[in-house]
């Protein structure tokens, strides 16, 4: 058993399907929605994280390629572009669960899996090199 993060972007005009709810039952996995998003030209994305035999969660991510559904197995939701990032150390000031530390050379280290997605290091950012993903 296992537990993963997927993002799904849903086409425009395709946000209500019930795609994401067969999924579940198709593929016997156990999911909690983190996130979910509509934006103003109806395209959906949802960050659902999945419980389940890391087969089934394989076949799963096929079945939703295959209806249109875009789909990324993902750590948190923020990205860090290190081509842009100058190590200033921003924000690191006002990430709560230090996931984002400077290391001993004074370079950014994102640790991924204590990342809270609060996304206040998205606007701390002066370079805008950190990006939310939903
Ligand atoms: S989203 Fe929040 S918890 Fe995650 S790295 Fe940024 S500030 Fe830290
Ligand atoms: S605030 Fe931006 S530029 Fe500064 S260390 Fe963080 S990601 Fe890099």
């Amino acid at each position: 058993m296992v537990v993963k993060k997927l993002l799904l972007s849903f086409p425009q005009g395709s946000a209500g399907e019930p795609v994401a709810m067969e999924l579940i039952k198709t593929y016997n996995l156990d999911f909690n929605i983190l996130k979910a998003f509509i934006d103003d030209n109806i395209k959906g994305t949802l960050l659902l994280e999945v419980r389940g035999e890391n087969e089934n969660i394989d076949n799963g991510m096929t079945f939703l390629r295959e209806h249109q559904v875009g789909v990324r197995e993902i750590e948190s939701v923020i990205e860090v572009n290190h081509d842009e990032c100058v190590d200033c150390g921003a924000c690191t000031a006002v990430c709560a669960v230090d996931a984002l530390e400077m290391d001993s050379d004074f370079n950014l280290i994102h640790h991924e899996d204590k990342c809270l997605e609060c996304m206040q290091c998205v606007q701390a950012c002066p370079m805008r090199a950190i990006r939310a993903l939903i």
